[in-house]
């Protein structure tokens, strides 16, 4: 699979989307001018020494798009193809995302530009320790808090929790774990946490069939990305008895049009890293599995795998942006005028966001929440920003994805023009 849009593209789209929102809401000029641009951004080079000895210098990033509504959040990604540019689009998407969703969160986004797969465990924990040095103080719980996305996990979140309580005072230490989010329950991550995504992919599907007034039960869904969003959608959609029929990730794609057994995919995909060579299906190339005739189509994996170039062989009537970006601005308009429906990214993958707010809020208050009341808290939340982008949608007639980014972006004029652009 190659990626057809280069990162400045990447983010002259993301630029693209805040214009269509302000010029939508006739949003104040120097309103428009802030959020256009992100307000910190830094690279850092820092050395690790490899299993042969070797010290290579690997370069790092951390954008801080805007803190209006509250402390920087947004992920670290590890891949190869990191770069300044996608960080900065993916910072500019949360930002939007938090204000979609009310979260008292801004929007940053961060990275090590590394392929994962080549390196060994011990080698990715030094990686994870000098990166969260390098950060220093530019991170921190009340000023800019990581979470997992691309190449990153849990484990991740424990080894820069650790780096950076280290760096504190024995008397702040406690208090300081909530610096990073989706980190394992027993370092005080949150119940629902690693889940919470694919979850929520799910209730955003489910609010738009009841929408449509249509039942869920028996649809077929094509999956591209089956690490943590996409596995655990498909867990989802499996408990909503919809039918997985195609699943695709870095090694290859399968199909089995009566659908493939779920739980014992990801036991496989875990055990193999990855889905290729699992029993009794068919493999197919990326142009097929695009142009299945599924009802629903679930890219969850990276950014610009929907494109002029494949978007005319999509037949799925529905399309769930799962990953950040999946989709280009032409491609989506393409589909829209097809009649497709299109989950946009800032909604439809911000389960990850809503419950690393509520892993925050509990360290924050030395609290530990249950997971079906996280999971209700999750649905809710998702269904109250689905509500409000499916009024705004109607209202205007427009796209769902320029319907989010105008909900988002009424919250974010309204903070500033009360609290006016300092000094
Ligand atoms: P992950 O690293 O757990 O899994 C990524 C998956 O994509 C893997 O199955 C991998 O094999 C597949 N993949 C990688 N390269 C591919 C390629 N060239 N072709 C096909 N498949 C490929 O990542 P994740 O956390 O599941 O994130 C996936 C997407 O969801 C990203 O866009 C991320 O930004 C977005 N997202 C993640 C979270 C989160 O909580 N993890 C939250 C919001 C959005």
């Amino acid at each position: 699979m190659t990626r057809t849009r280069s990162s400045s593209r990447l983010y002259q789209e993301a630029t693209a989307n805040v214009k269509a929102a302000a010029k939508a809401i006739d949003m104040e000029q120097k309103v428009r001018r802030v959020l256009m641009k992100p307000m910190n951004e830094l690279i850092v080079n820092f050395p690790v020494q490899r299993e042969n000895g070797e010290h290579q210098v690997l370069q790092g990033y951390r954008i801080q798009h805007n803190n209006v509504l509250g402390p920087y959040k947004g992920g670290m990604r590890f891949h190869q193809d990191m770069d300044l540019n996608e960080a900065r689009a993916l910072a500019t998407w949360m930002t939007f995302k938090c204000a979609l969703l009310n979260l008292p969160f801004g929007g940053a986004k961060g990275g090590v530009t590394i392929n994962p797969r080549e390196f060994s465990r011990a080698e990715l924990e030094r990686v994870v320790r000098r990166f969260t040095h390098a950060l220093g103080e530019n991170i921190g719980p009340e000023f800019d808090i990581p979470a997992p996305d691309m190449g990153t996990d849990a484990q991740t979140m424990g080894w820069m929790m650790d780096t950076y309580l280290n760096s504190r005072g024995p008397g702040e230490r406690q208090n300081a774990r909530r610096v990073v989010t989706g980190k394992p329950v027993e370092l005080g991550g949150s119940l629902g946490r690693e889940a919470a995504t694919g979850r929520g992919v799910a209730y955003a599907l489910r609010h738009l069939y009841g929408q449509l007034d249509r039942s869920l039960s028996g649809q077929s869904v094509a999956i591209q990305g089956f690490g943590n969003v996409g596995s655990h959608a498909a867990a989802a959609f499996r408990e909503l008895n919809m039918k997985v029929v195609a699943v695709a990730d870095v090694t290859g794609a399968i199909y089995d049009p009566a659908g493939l057994d779920v739980d014992a995919l990801i036991r496989y995909a875990t055990q193999n890293h990855g889905v290729v060579g699992f029993a009794n299906c068919d493999r197919l190339s990326t142009a097929e599995f695009f142009a299945l005739d599924v009802d629903v189509l679930v890219p969850a994996a990276l950014e610009s795998q929907i494109t002029t170039d494949n978007v005319n062989s999509v037949r799925a009537r529905t399309v769930v942006e799962a990953a950040n970006g999946p989709v280009t601005a032409r491609a989506s308009a393409t589909l829209e005028e097809a009649g497709v429906h299109l989950i946009p990214d800032i909604l439809a993958n911000a389960g990850g966001v809503v419950v690393s707010y509520y892993e925050w809020v509990q360290n924050k208050t030395s609290n530990r929440w249950t997971e079906q009341d996280i999971d209700r808290r999750l649905r809710d939340a998702i269904w109250d920003a689905s509500d409000r982008v499916w009024a705004v949608r109607n209202q205007r007639g427009c796209s769902w994805r320029l319907a989010a980014y105008i909900e988002a972006a009424i919250l974010l004029q309204k903070v500033y023009q009360l609290r006016g652009i300092f000094p």
